[in-house]
Order: structure tokens, then sequence, then C-alpha cells
């Protein structure tokens, strides 16, 4: 009898047809890619790309702006062609805007059918510019401005509700041959969100930009996100991700990246793995994994590091990993791929730690193994 080999990942993608946004492809074969928003003005043009310019640092594919006056739709020409990733122009109430964002170069523009007002007449001038531009549209179903028609028939922004805006809209472009088109269908609570998200993916196959809007500060949105994410991608769903959180931008970017990573959508990068302390506990494992944290930020390989209290799980934990620590009696035993390299007083646990990893990594690098 084989020893069965463990599944490195949770469901096959959904097949989507795939439209580039810029240099980004979403959707097809194309990975999961992970965007934010800028919290500037606009039209302030230096801060605007300063902001995307920390954005991409931390890892943002994908960037959009918004544009709620004309000083912010005269900005986005330079902000795309500055940007050093897609700038999406994000459109709300003024159709003109859409014409300003297509000209400007954006690489793509967002459109919110229940704010949009006189669009409908508007969608074949829309259609036709956006398709000369090779400028994809997404159609961004919210459930804080569903179309007032839907929410009649519904009584509120039920899955159902968004999905039929959703599905609406886009039946109006493609009756104009266009359908360069992503969609999202967001709700602030999960559990409507990911019912909204399954019936839109069986019904279309557009490629799909995940968001739980307005999810809240950074510790409850992260959990709402990371949930929601969680359940879509793991079936299969979703094609770029938004993390929306009443936090800085890159704040986003940092839990997305790490939503991706835990479902293996994404390399990991560094890794922590540290126990949660118990009573047993020979060390102060809080305070040891905080700094091996801290000494390792910004490490960009593939990196499993165990930091673990005592010789319970210590061992088989710090064996399993590239780094590893299983403390005790005022010592660390120091484990490199596996095998015990040295026993160190714990106040050098740190230290040690740190220096082996950053010669792990130097390796790693020069083996070639991708960041
Ligand atoms: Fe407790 Fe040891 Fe397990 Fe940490 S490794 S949780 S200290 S038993």
């Amino acid at each position: 009898l084989g020893i069965p080999s463990v599944p490195t990942k949770l469901a096959d993608r959904r097949v989507s047809r795939k439209i580039q946004v810029g240099t980004v492809a979403v959707g097809g074969d194309a990975p999961v890619s992970v965007q934010s928003m800028t919290t500037t003005r606009t039209s302030d043009i230096g801060a605007t790309l300063q902001q995307i310019a920390e954005l991409t640092a931390s890892g943002c594919q994908i960037v959009r702006v918004a544009c709620p006056t004309q000083d912010d739709a005269d900005a986005l020409a330079t902000i795309a062609r500055k940007s050093q990733i897609p700038v999406i122009a994000d459109i709300h109430f003024q159709p003109k805007y859409v014409f300003a964002a297509i000209d400007a170069g954006c690489a793509a523009v967002r459109v919110n059918p229940g704010n949009i007002k006189q669009f409908d007449d508007k969608v074949k001038e829309i259609a036709r510019a956006a398709n000369d531009a090779g400028t994809p549209i997404r159609i961004g179903v919210n459930a804080g401005s569903l179309d007032a028609r839907l929410l009649q028939k519904y009584g509120k922004a039920t899955p159902e509700a968004l999905v039929e805006s959703a599905l609406w809209e886009a039946s109006l472009f493609e009756e104009h041959g266009f359908s360069d088109i992503k969609i999202s269908v967001k709700h602030n609570d999960p559990v409507v969100m990911v019912n909204a998200y399954r019936q839109l993916a069986a019904a279309c196959d557009y490629p799909l930009h995940l968001g739980v809007t307005e999810a809240g500060p950074a510790f409850q949105g992260t959990i709402k996100s990371a949930v929601a994410f969680g359940a879509l991608l793991s079936e299969g769903i979703g094609d770029t991700i938004r993390v929306s959180l009443s936090a800085p931008p890159v704040e986003e970017i940092k839990v997305g990246l790490q939503i991706l990573e835990s479902l293996n959508l994404k390399q990991r990068r560094l890794e922590i793995v540290s126990c949660p302390s118990c009573g047993r506990a020979q060390v102060d494992v809080y305070k040891l994994a905080e700094e091996v944290t801290a000494g390792l930020d910004g490490m960009e390989v593939p990196l499993r590091v165990a930091v673990m209290g005592c010789v319970v799980n210590g061992p088989g934990e710090a064996r399993e990993a590239d780094l590893g620590v299983a403390s005790g009696n005022g010592k660390g035993q120091i484990f490199v791929k596996g095998e015990v390299i040295k026993t160190v007083p714990e106040s050098k646990i740190v230290e040690t730690l740190i220096e082996e990893a950053l010669k792990i990594a130097e390796q790693m690098e020069k083996d070639g193994i991708p960041s």
C-alpha cells in the first residue's frame, strides 16, 4: 500500500474567459491577482502615485482609483502613464467619466449599474469606445447601491438581486458585441456574498472579482474576507480579489496575499509555524515568535520557520520545517532541514534563527527557488 499523496490544492479553477487588465491577465489560467484602491484624492497626482508605489511595493498587482470629479478625470492620464501597475478608474453616477477614463489610457473601467444614471442609452457608445481602446469594463454591483428596480423586486439586496443586476448590465454590453467584462457582486455579509458569487459563477463565464464590501475595520474585515474568499476560492471561484478594510490599502494587500498563499494559490513566502503556547511552554513563545517574525520581515523566499514552546510537538514541527527551534530547559534545539545543528541558550535563539534563515534564503536564491 502506498502512502496517499497530500493534496496541494482544493479544487480546479472554474473555467472563465480571460481578459487583459493592462499587463495583468484576469481569468482563464491566469493566477488569481490581488488588488486594492487608493484613498488619496485622485486629482492629487503626486499623493496618488506615491500611494500606488507603496501598494506596488507591497505586492499589489492592480490598483483602482476613484473618479468623482472632472479634476480627478483630468488626472487619470498621468496616473495611468506613470503607475507601475494597471490602473482601473472607478466611476459612479457620471457616464462622461467612463469616456474620460478610456481616453486617459486606464487599464479598465469599473461601472456600477445601480449608480450610473442615464447609462442605458450610453452603453452602445461606451462599448464602442472600450472596444476600440481594448479597455475592459468591470460591472461592479454593490449591495449598498443596488438598482432601485431590483431593490423593489426583491425587497433587499439578495444574491438573486445582485446577480440579476450584474447579468442584466452585462447583457446590455453583449447586445453591442462587447464582452471584455469582469464582474463583481459585493455584499457586506459573507454568506450573501458567497451565495451571490456561486450563482453568478454558474450563470456565466466572465472572470469574477471577489470582494466583501464594507467589510469593516482590519480585524473584522480580515476575517470576513478570509472566510468568504476562502469558501469561494476553495471551490475554484474567483479570478482577482480585493480585500476591503477600513485601514490603509497596503494592509488590504497583505491580507489578500496571505489568503492566496494559505490556499496555495500563490507561492508561499515566509511562513512562521508557531505554537499557541500552553502550560507546558518553557519559553515565552509569543515573544519568540514576534521577534523572529520581525527579524525576518520582508523575506521573499518560501521559508518555513517553526517556533515551538516545548518538546511535545516541538521537535516534530521543527523537523518538518526548513528551520525551527524546539525549546526547553532554558535552551533551544535548532533544526535545519530536519537535523539538529546546534543547541543554544534561550537568549541566543532569535539571533541564531535569523542567522540560519538568512543562510538558507541565500542558498535558496542561489538554487533558483522562485521568490
Ligand atoms: Fe504547548 Fe509545547 Fe504544544 Fe507549544 S509545543 S502548545 S508549549 S505542548
